[in-house]
């Protein structure tokens, strides 16, 4: 975690704490299906929130804010530099850590935060599937890296997007900024830029 004064260290650690529900209710789940899990453990691909040791499967619980998620990262008003760089500093840091799990034989899993809480039952039934197959398809992983304002009001903005696993993968989608608390973006355009 990036040193950023105390009041925003204390407030992320308050979202990006240990026990934000989206990673309880998954860690209820795999008890529940009887899969035991560990929390946090030491990687040399960081710290995944639950790992289940006995298959190998790595599972992050990642925020909508904080890393980049298509349908609900909302680009603050202000600081517009600072939050860019903030937001590739962790997509990068996402995919040193993914790249290097798979590199050493863990199976990885990235849960967004959004489905956690929207489909819960669904996100599970997903997570215990994966953890029972031997093989878990390596599905593209888009992230916003960057967000450009395209007018004074900045109400439309062009997005850019990188592929978790393959950073030369890049997309590009013009949407209308959401305003409303955990809207979603919605699209105007979309292309693939490579
Ligand atoms: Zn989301």
């Amino acid at each position: 975690v990036t040193q950023m004064g105390l009041t925003r260290s204390q407030n992320m650690a308050r979202i990006r704490g240990r026990d934000t529900s989206p990673e309880l209710i998954i860690r209820r789940g795999l008890w529940d299906a009887g899969l035991r899990y560990r929390l946090h453990v030491k990687t040399a691909g960081g710290r995944p929130d639950v790992v289940v040791t006995r298959v190998r499967l790595a599972i992050f619980v990642d925020g909508c804010f904080w890393h980049g998620c298509p349908e609900h990262y909302v680009r603050p008003r202000s600081r517009n530099d600072f939050w860019d760089a903030k937001l590739r500093e962790n997509v990068h840091r996402d995919r040193r850590q993914t790249l290097k799990l798979e590199e050493q034989g863990w199976r990885v899993l990235r849960i967004w935060e959004h489905e956690v809480r929207e489909q819960p039952e669904r996100t599970l039934k997903r997570i215990l599937e994966c953890a029972l197959r031997p093989r878990l398809r390596k599905a593209p992983a888009w992230r916003v890296v960057k967000v450009e304002a395209l007018d004074a009001i900045g109400s439309l903005e062009r997005r850019y997007l990188e592929d978790l696993r393959f950073a030369g993968r890049l997309r590009e989608q013009i949407c209308v900024r959401v305003t409303r608390k955990l809207g979603r973006v919605r699209r105007v355009a979309s292309r693939h830029l490579l």
